[in-house]
């Protein structure tokens, strides 16, 4: 997905006269720091949109202490919070770092920096909320310590899998297409995170009518609507998939995808984390691979995967715009990539579900299927119930997904262009998301093992999500 919302805290700035530097994305360290001296910048601004940056933000905040940088640091994008700014970034940049919630409090929070009135106050409230994020995570650590991996393995969700229905798929192996055309795509799109993209907040449709941005929000759909239809008929984006089903088991909390169903060939093993926190009485601590049928059970399961991009096209569209100073469609256009991609991950996977059988009687209205109300989950590795990003370069192996689509993974596999999806089918009835929240350092173990990593890499990939503190 785009990190749109560094464009429009760009814009927004540009807009109340503050000159804006945009570096782009995946900008190394010293490239940021070199320009800020260079070009005397009065602040950085960080944007993270995936799991990696997180650490790669505590990195910067370092290099900035090293070299003696004093302008304040602004945090903000997707995965970043305010509680993750105060324990691990502000610790390590006495000068200030700030967590911007969203694009509408930018200009606040830089008007205050620069203001040498209003700056000590400012930056005193801030550290003292931090201070006291600070506190609350030690407190919530300290009571709350997680179960042993092997007490939260006792803990899993068990099925009783002679009975379980598994589905097998009317195609084993991949399906590429390599120009799905975008008129099928456009009835599957969920209009409702695309004014969270735009930092509208609000529910869709209801937010149409909504009092103080009802206006704004129904002008902004007409224009993307206006604009998705001359994307549509000028092909300006080629939408290509890949999709997958093949044989596997559960072997603990890794499933092992065979190269044929006679199983003789361990072909790719996908690695999935548990659930460590304690929980009340009666509730499971999930593993994704719970939800495929162990190896013991005697059956084999199947286990699909897929790859979707309306990508290719998007940057070439919007630099058009951005090359006529028009950011609006620029943005627009990127927008329109992210709701077209979600909703190819949309169609393809009604396309599995009937490929499997139970999706060909399933008959759900847009508003349902926009719901997921139907049986089986599309989990995105990155995403809470599996947030090790490096799965993507494994799936993408086994679905041959760079050359069916031409979606690359960057360093820290991110999916290049950014209009891009990624993920597994899960067919079992009860399969559903969840977060894996917090590991202890029993289970990075064990997933390094698995992964036939060093502790300190599953400590570098899993960074957000360790309970301890790294060495
Ligand atoms: N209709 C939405 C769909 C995207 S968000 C849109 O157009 O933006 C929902 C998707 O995110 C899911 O289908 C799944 O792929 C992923 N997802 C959500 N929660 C998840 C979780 N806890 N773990 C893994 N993937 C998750």
């Amino acid at each position: 997905m785009h990190d749109i919302g560094k464009n429009i805290v760009g814009v927004v700035l540009a807009c109340n006269n503050y000159e804006v530097i945009d570096l782009g994305v995946l900008v190394p360290c010293e490239k940021i720091l070199a320009a800020a001296v260079e070009r005397k910048a009065d602040v950085i601004g960080l944007s993270g949109l995936i799991t990696p940056s997180l650490d790669e933000m505590v990195h910067v905040a370092k290099e900035m202490t090293r070299t003696g940088c004093t302008v304040p640091l602004l945090i903000g994008g997707a995965t970043t919070s305010a509680a993750h700014t105060a324990v691990r970034i502000a610790p390590e940049y006495g000068p200030g770092v700030v967590h911007v919630l969203d694009a509408s409090r930018v200009v606040n929070v830089v008007s205050s920096l620069l203001s040498p009135e209003s700056k000590p106050a400012f930056m005193a409230d801030v550290a003292s909320r931090q201070g006291r994020q600070r506190e609350d995570f030690a407190a919530r650590r300290a009571r709350k310590p997680l179960l042993s991996l092997s007490t939260a393995r006792e803990r899993r969700q068990g099925f009783d899998w002679a009975a379980v229905d598994i589905p097998r798929p009317e195609f084993l192996g991949t399906r590429a297409f390599a120009e799905v055309p975008l008129a099928d795509i456009v009835p599957f799109i969920d209009w409702g995170p695309f004014f969270s993209a735009w930092e509208l907040h609000g529910r869709f449709p209801d937010i149409l009518s909504d009092e103080v941005v009802g206006a704004e929000a129904t002008k902004l759909l007409a224009d993307a609507k206006k604009l998705l239809a001359r994307i549509v008929d000028e092909r300006r984006f080629t939408a290509k998939a890949v999709v997958g089903f093949w044989p596997c088991n559960a072997v603990g909390d890794d499933v092992e995808v065979y190269s044929d169903e006679s199983r003789s060939a361990v072909e790719t093993v996908f690695h999935l984390l548990r659930q460590q926190q304690e929980k009340p009485q009666g509730q499971f601590n999930h593993c994704l691979a719970d939800f495929i049928a162990p190896r013991e059970s005697g059956r084999i399961d199947y286990i699909g995967g897929f790859a979707v991009t309306a990508g290719h096209g998007v940057e070439a569209f919007a630099a058009s715009f951005r090359a006529a100073t028009d950011d609006y469609s620029a943005i627009m256009s990127q927008a329109l990539g992210d709701r077209l991609a979600e909703a190819m991950a949309e169609m393809f996977h009604k396309r599995a579900r009937e490929a499997c059988g139970f999706g060909r009687t399933e008959n759900l209205s847009h508003a349902d299927l926009i719901r997921e109300k139907y049986r089986g989950i599309r989990p995105a590795p990155g995403y809470p119930a599996c947030p090790d990003h490096t799965e993507k370069p494994i799936l993408f192996r086994q679905l041959g997904a760079e050359a069916a689509t031409g979606i690359a993974l960057t360093e820290s596999c991110a999916m290049a262009p950014a209009s891009s999806v990624s993920g597994w089918y899960f067919n079992h009835p009860e399969s559903k998301y969840f977060g894996v929240g917090k590991v202890g350092r029993d289970q990075v173990d064990d997933y390094a093992r698995r992964k036939g990593w060093a502790v300190a890499e599953a400590e570098r990939w899993l960074g957000p999500y360790l309970d301890y503190d790294k060495g």
